[in-house]
């Protein structure tokens, strides 16, 4: 399957709303391959030259639907500072993950979100959970996992699991206010 910038969905494509399915568990081989292929994607899209090459758009995650197969599976690669602010990769090639809590505190990404789906500019935050817990499976170290995940992960992985609704991340922004006062919120 190819993967890049013109062979990723758009939302012009009402297809993008589509609600994605639960897979089986134990993977089937076809879903696994759809986890390598969109975790490679996210992988080689940070790398300038490769992706200059391949005509990809830089991402940290990518859903299933966005190459059009409407199936729970996501891959996550995320570069963060940990609690005791060391650097720290968090990727995940995820089957069914579910958030299963989050907090009452409020976060958001001062320069706004961007998607691989949508190429015009949308202004505005995008207020979400400073912290979720996902409990889902992950292939890449073939085990159910929980994530306790905050910051910047926790709105990567809220906006992964929001296209398994068909939901885009400009759905958030209140048009009216798009920079809202959030007390207490985490702005990153
Ligand atoms: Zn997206």
């Amino acid at each position: 399957m190819l993967i890049n910038n013109d062979t990723i969905i758009k939302d012009s494509d009402p297809s993008i709303r589509r609600k994605s399915e639960p897979v089986e568990l134990p993977l089937s081989e076809e879903n696994k391959q759809i986890l390598r292929e969109m975790f490679q994607y996210v992988q080689d899209s940070t790398d300038e030259e490769k992706a200059k090459e391949l005509n990809l758009r830089p991402a940290v995650g990518i859903s299933a639907i966005q190459i059009g197969i409407p199936r729970q599976l996501t891959a996550v690669i995320v570069h963060d500072y940990d609690k005791n602010d060391e650097l720290v990769t968090y990727q995940y090639m995820l089957a069914n993950p579910k958030i299963v809590s989050r907090s009452v505190q409020k976060a958001y990404l001062e320069n706004g979100e961007g998607c691989l789906s949508v190429q015009e500019e949308h202004d505005g935050f995008v207020v979400r959970s400073a912290r979720v817990k996902v409990t889902g499976y992950d292939l890449l170290t073939d085990q159910n996992i929980t994530i306790r995940a905050r910051g910047y992960l926790a709105i990567v992985l809220q906006h992964e699991i929001d296209h398994f609704s068909g939901v885009l991340f400009y759905d958030h922004i209140n048009k009216d206010n798009p920079h809202p006062e959030v007390p207490g919120a985490l702005v990153i």
